[in-house]
């Protein structure tokens, strides 16, 4: 029987990340202890890792999360689905703990923003259960997760991203309303960025253009539903409007996304929309993420900002839905495409942040699996 659990722990930003080990937790009533067997790097755990972003330490990184259940605490026997749950099934779940009682979690609809949020790959591991990262052997959830079974036919690797990347965009998208024939533009075509295209597609979009600066991202996004692929390097303002106004009739897109974290693309993909387009920001989080912006356009214009972070359970289920539904349309087994084990976690944080891979696995149990 197994006792403890190795984890890489971040005690500071930038430094590499120390194996430690922890207790296995006794698995109180409505918890469940899982056996990591793949955690993706999500662009957030490098900005907590090289300090762009402040991250309570020392911290278990790592919340796109797949694993199998090793126990089941008293009264767990379904997921969030209704769908039976046993020892042994290769489960998902939420990046987030709520309380479902709070003003935010029972009011407002916003149960990511509850008042006694925990998010796993967030929180200190100080204390115990300590296990609340992705980057470990094991992690142990808590009564407010939302759980997800995943899907024979999709891998871990398929799906470990949807947890963050893709769940997040299917939240975006609905925020904003996304309609059928609508042309859209997609900043950044990164994990995000190819998730917002396959879904465009995917709901019936007309234009899906997408820009970037790296022609090799701009090639991948192609097969995920791209109509059009723009590369901005050293482009002006103007003449990215213009391109856009070129394939819209003149009029501009209806809908725009920033997924690339770049605060200076928000003024420019705003200039993209039509007169009464809708914007969503997902990409900046980040903070002194400041812009120069003429609001008089927002007036004029008409125009509608959302801001999106973090998703709530049900974007998660239709985002593993949406993948078994077109994992053999869009080849979102190509995301990952670099792997490392637990000790190699600082190597494939300096691996994500080099733009080396969109999607970086960490494998606890990587003996076989090829890198
Ligand atoms: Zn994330």
């Amino acid at each position: 029987m197994v006792k403890s659990a190795k984890a890489a722990v971040m005690t500071l930003p930038n430094e590499d990340l120390e194996i430690q080990e922890f207790p296995l937790p006794q698995v109180d009533a409505g918890c469940i202890l899982v056996k990591i067997t793949c955690c993706t790097i999500c662009g957030s755990d490098v900005h907590s890792w090289s300090g762009r972003r402040a991250a309570p330490t020392p911290i278990i990184l790592g919340h796109e999360i797949v694993g199998e259940i090793a126990e089941l605490g008293e009264g767990v026997t379904r997921d969030s689905g209704d769908r039976p749950l046993r020892v042994g099934d290769r489960i998902t779940w939420t990046i987030m703990d709520n309380c479902g009682k709070c003003y935010y979690c029972r009011e407002i609809g916003l149960p990511m923003k509850c008042r006694y949020l925990k998010k796993y790959g967030h929180d200190s591991c100080a204390t115990p259960p300590h296990l609340n990262g992705g980057f470990a052997e094991y992690c142990y959830i808590t009564p407010g997760t939302g759980v997800i079974k995943v899907p024979e036919e999709l891998t871990d690797e398929e799906v470990a991203p949807a947890n963050c990347a893709l769940a997040t965009v299917v939240a975006g998208w609905e925020a904003i309303q996304l309609q059928p024939m609508e042309n859209v533009l997609i900043q950044g075509a990164g994990t995000l960025g190819v998730y917002a295209a396959a879904l465009a597609k995917h709901h019936g979009c007309q234009r899906i253009i997408v820009t970037d600066i790296v022609d090799e991202r701009l090639a991948f996004v192609k097969a995920f539903g791209a109509s059009d692929v723009i590369n901005t390097t050293g482009m002006g303002s103007d003449k990215l409007v213009e391109m856009i106004k070129d394939l819209t009739d003149g009029f501009g897109v209806d809908v725009a996304m920033e997924v690339a974290g770049v605060p200076d693309l928000i003024p420019v993909g705003l200039k993209c929309l039509r007169i009464g387009g809708r914007y969503v920001e997902l990409g900046c989080s980040f903070p002194n993420a400041n812009i120069t912006y003429d609001v008089s356009d927002i007036v004029w214009s008409r125009l509608t900002i959302k801001g999106i972070h973090n998703y709530d359970t049900k974007h998660l289920q239709m985002g593993v839905d949406f993948l078994a539904l077109t994992h053999h349309q869009f080849p979102f087994n190509k995301i990952v495409s670099y792997r490392v084990g637990l000790d190699e976690v600082s190597k494939g944080l300096r691996a994500a942040h080099a733009g080396k891979a969109l999607r970086v696995a960490v494998i606890p149990n990587k003996e076989g699996v090829v890198s």
